[in-house]
């Protein structure tokens, strides 16, 4: 049948490409190295078969195959099949049974693996090969009929469900009733001949949904398992995973077809899943599962309680100890922590599962110096594997430790994912959707979840599970989404259909809507929405070597956006290396000063417009000069309050730079709003007061169709200059008066919105002539930087004129972003951009469109990030020396810090609680672009 081979590992085949890579007997034709091709499962066996570990034999089918499936329209590639029956040949071969051969049937199970881990997102079938005649041949070749049946069930009911499609409440149904029938509550708790009834009872059910019999020919059950498991990768639990996980949906599944071994033979087998390192903790012992005499599906689904792995070393001690020594084999040579899954036949040990073991973010960082210090991975390597939200994870709130203590405590459980959440309770995935998109914060209540709860636990604040281990869906999915979650209360019984939980050790109940609070952390459910916490950094010193390290490998220094010295503060002490920006106009919002500002600039046009004529020499009124003293006066007292602000901002920043950006915003925002002036005046009627009307009259004038493109950054200071020449002199003089006091301030000053080098011309003018008289007036020289921000798109394009009048650009990235896409930055994302990056569904088609990957104000889009590339370019070429930096939200965002990297700036300026992460994501693009550079 061979017409053509692959180079490599040698494998002759019918269809067009190569599509099977097998393994068995200590070799194998792929390795750890082919994810991409084999998925990770496929990958995993390879490289195990390879270093001699005990696998079952089998085969993959490439993730090449999936793609070339869907590409076809959900044909299998033409020869395909005869590829497959050849690999079960070889399968045939190396276990010695044959697939559907009575006398000794080979059985198997058909898995999915993705290039990336998607735990339970996909389907799997197990026992597959099993019909009426294999099944007598099971039963005698074991002599267990009761495992017989058992199989054969399972298998039905699998099959049925994921690849016929079957609701799987049709099959639990029976069983529930089979099993009260006989008084138990276990599954263990049935005789064969229970058995033997349930599957009538499943086939009945088959034919019934299907209109025809269960198929009984093996080949016909691996044809449309292997269909149904190329069909799972676009199924809607997996897709929802992978947008969540932003994982790309062409990368398809693989398919992987493995002899199957059994951990239901009796009391010497069993099967379990393990982590080289508690997933937890970090620390360093097996941490894991098992159940003896039971499948895999029991463990993972949490339909029993296993007992913890150590045990395994009382009831199997040989198996443990081969199981513990291959842990240990393969953490070494994958160099990491590996999540493995294991079956014991009979006192034999089979591996199933190695892959890198997810692990919440404390775990990762303890991990990680760990594995430091033990010389099994660089520091270099431990800065990579920490993922930016594991930090941001770290820093997630806990509970008010007060309020904890005086807490009324509903339940316990397993403490399976970490944090504080608080939400109310609801007992159904769509039900948290539902009420998430109401605006209220969840937590989702199940009995047990399985895969197809993900949208719920996607959007819950936390989850609570009365089922379940360490390792059941739950566990695993909230750690990998970072969601607090108790898992396996006991002693909580979960009605979802009567939406109420009651705990029998408390008594205590609660119902739909109520208000819990979850501690991941500790495993305890409290009644009521409990105050939390900040996460203390200062607590956490193993993230902060992380962070050291971080630090040394960092090319861009961590600035931070603080407007008050507490803030200034907090991002020193996370780390900022000074502050990218100060907005002044937030220190005008607050108490008497906004009073003072309104007083100003109600009167501003008026008394600028009077200044000009006098410093023309005309002759002015009286009441002209009093408007000017007013103005002047209320100028004076911002001037002395924002010079205090100014002088705790660079005392908290002794030594290290402050760019203070002056005053940006359109001046409407300070003045009462227009409609509730208006209807408050014509309310009034007659009775309206003057001052009432003047201020109307005012706001009015003031009033902009379009105020983001109006009035407001550089444009402000060059209408009403005393805004620029105010703010200058309190800058200076805070700089001249921390200075005095043995400090060691470092002042920059940052004019927005420039969009033509004249704005920034002359502004430039207009504050020199201020800081002359600063000077003057102080007897002493002032040390100050002058720079822009680049935010209009024109000022980035002509960034080589308007660099000859600033030392240095900081990126205003969200007025960047809301002018070279033409969205409003206070409108869109309340709007329609959310549903341009959900998808939006256009006429005639059942599929959403996505316009955009991601939010462009969250994540900086590659056109935003061009314009960057340009600006720095042309600012560079006239002053090589340059700082550049970013300033809008993007500088605190992972994904856009890469892309900062990759520009050449300076420093990213975020605000202090995103510091951290931000240290982390720049040293990480810093090795990544010295790793490309090689
Ligand atoms: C920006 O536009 O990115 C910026 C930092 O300024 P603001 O958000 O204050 O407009
Ligand atoms: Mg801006």
């Amino acid at each position: 049948m061979a017409t053509t081979t692959t180079p490599g590992t040698e494998r002759a085949h019918a269809a067009t490409k190569r599509y099977i890579y097998a393994w068995g007997d200590g070799s194998a034709e792929g390795d750890g190295g082919m994810k991409d091709l084999l998925g990770g499962k496929g990958a995993g066996l390879a490289e195990m078969t390879k270093a001699g570990l005990p696998t079952p034999p089998g085969f993959t089918i490439t993730t090449e195959a999936c793609n070339d499936y869907f590409a076809a329209g959900e044909k299998l590639p033409e020869r395909l099949w005869d590829d497959v029956r050849e690999a079960m040949a070889e399968v045939e071969r190396r276990s010695g049974k044959g697939f559907g051969d009575p006398a000794n049937p080979l059985l198997v199970s058909v898995r999915s693996g993705a290039k990336f881990s998607m735990p339970g997102m996909m389907d799997t079938v197990l026992n597959l090969g099993l019909n009426e005649e294999t099944l007598e041949g099971l039963i005698k070749l074991t002599g267990n009929e009761r495992f017989g049946w058992d199989a054969y069930r399972r298998f039905v009911a699998m099959f049925g469900r994921i690849v016929l499609g079957i609701e799987g409440g049709r099959f639990d149904k029976p069983l529930e009733a089979k099993k009260k029938a006989r008084g138990t509550d276990a599954d263990t708790g049935l005789t064969a001949d229970d058995l033997r009834e349930l599957v009538d009872e499943y086939k009945r059910v088959v034919r019934e949904a299907t209109g025809r019999d269960f198929p009984s020919d093996p080949y016909e059950q691996l044809d449309l398992a292997i269909k149904a498991v190329f069909a799972s990768w676009f199924g809607k639990r997996a897709r929802d995973y992978r947008e969540s996980q932003k994982i790309a949906h062409d990368l398809g599944t693989a398919v992987n077809v493995v002899t199957m071994v059994y951990g239901n033979m009796g009391e010497d087998s069993g099967t379990g899943v393990a982590f080289t390192r508690d997933p937890n903790t970090g620390e360093a012992t097996l941490f894991g599962e098992y159940l003896t005499n039971a499948q895999g599906e029991d463990v993972v689904a949490g339909i029993r309680t296993p007992s913890k792995i150590s045990h395994l070393a009382d009831d199997m001690p040989e198996a443990y100890e081969e199981f513990r020594r291959i842990g240990q084999q393969l953490e070494q040579h994958y160099r990491d922590v590996q999540d493995l899954e294991f079956t014991i036949e009979r006192g034999k040990l089979y591996m199933l599962q190695t892959r890198s073991a997810k692990r919440t973010a404390t775990a990762a960082v303890k991990i990680a110096i760990d594995m430091v210090e033990e010389g099994l991975i660089t520091k270099e390597e431990a800065v990579g594997r920490i993922e930016p939200s594991q930090v941001e994870q770290l820093l997630r709130a806990q509970f008010e430790p007060k309020a904890r203590e005086a807490a009324t405590r509903i339940a316990k459980g397993l403490n399976a994912s970490p944090g504080a959440a608080v939400g109310r309770a609801v007992f159904t995935a769509d039900h948290a959707v539902e009420w998430v998109g109401r605006g209220e914060k969840v937590v989702l209540v199940r009995e047990e979840t399985a895969p197809d709860d993900f949208h719920g636990m996607a959007v819950a604040e936390g989850i609570l599970t009365a089922r379940g281990g360490a390792t059941s869906h739950a566990a695993v999915v909230a750690r990998q989404i970072g969601k607090p979650c108790v898992a396996g209360s006991a002693e909580l019984h979960v009605d979802s259909a009567g939406k109420v939980a009651r705990s029998n050790v408390s008594g205590l109940e609660f119902g739909e809507g109520d208000w819990i609070s979850v501690d991941g952390s500790t495993g305890d459910v409290f009644v009521g929405a409990l105050p939390t916490v900040e996460a203390r950094f200062e607590d956490q010193p193993e993230l902060q070597t992380i962070l050291g390290w971080a630090d040394e490998f960092r090319r861009m220094e961590v600035w931070t956006n603080a407007d008050k010295p507490e803030e200034a503060a907090q991002a020193r002490s996370y780390g900022a290396q000074g502050i990218g920006l100060c907005r002044t106009e937030h220190m005008f919002r607050e108490g008497e000063r906004l009073e003072i500002v309104r007083g100003a600039i109600l009167i501003a046009n008026q008394a600028t417009r009077l200044k000009t004529r006098r410093d023309l020499g005309e002759e002015l009124t009286a009441d002209e000069v009093a408007t000017i003293a007013e103005f002047d006066a209320a100028m004076g007292r911002l001037e002395a309050l924002q010079q205090g602000d100014f002088e705790g901002i660079f005392r908290a920043m002794d030594g290290l730079p402050v760019v203070v950006r002056l005053i940006d915003p359109p001046l409407h925002e300070f003045l009462p709003n227009l409609e509730e002036q208006l209807v408050k005046v014509t309310k009034a009627g007659d009775q309206a007061t003057t001052e009432d009307r003047e201020l109307l009259a005012t706001i009015q004038s003031m009033h902009e169709q379009n105020p983001m493109l109006g009035l407001r950054g550089c444009r402000l200071g060059l209408m009403i200059p005393d805004f620029v020449k105010v703010q200058t002199r309190a800058i200076l003089n805070a700089q001249i008066a921390v200075k005095k006091a043995g400090g060691n301030p470092k002042a920059k000053i940052m004019i927005p919105l420039v969009g033509h080098v004249n704005e920034l011309a002359a502004t430039r003018a207009l504050l020199e002539g201020e800081a002359k008289a600063v000077e003057e007036a102080a007897g002493v020289n002032v040390e100050y930087a002058f720079g822009t921000m680049i935010e209009v798109p024109r000022g980035a394009l002509t960034a080589d004129e308007i660099a000859k009048h600033a030392a240095f650009f900081s990126f205003g990235t969200n007025d960047l972003t809301q002018m070279t896409f033409g969205y409003s930055r206070d409108d869109a994302e309340g709007g329609f951009l959310l549903r341009y990056v959900e998808g939006v569904i256009l006429p005639g088609d059942k599929e959403p469109f996505q316009i955009l990957p991601v939010n462009p104000f969250q994540t900086l889009d590659d056109a935003v990030a061009g314009l960057m590339r340009t600006a720095v370019e042309k600012g560079r070429a006239t002053r090589p020396d340059i700082e550049l930096g970013i300033c809008g939200e993007h500088g605190g965002d992972p994904e856009s810090i890469w892309k900062c990297e990759a520009i050449g700036l300076d420093y990213v300026s975020c605000s202090p609680f995103r510091v951290p992460v931000a240290r982390l994501a720049a040293a990480q693009a810093a090795l990544s672009s010295a790793e490309r550079d090689k």
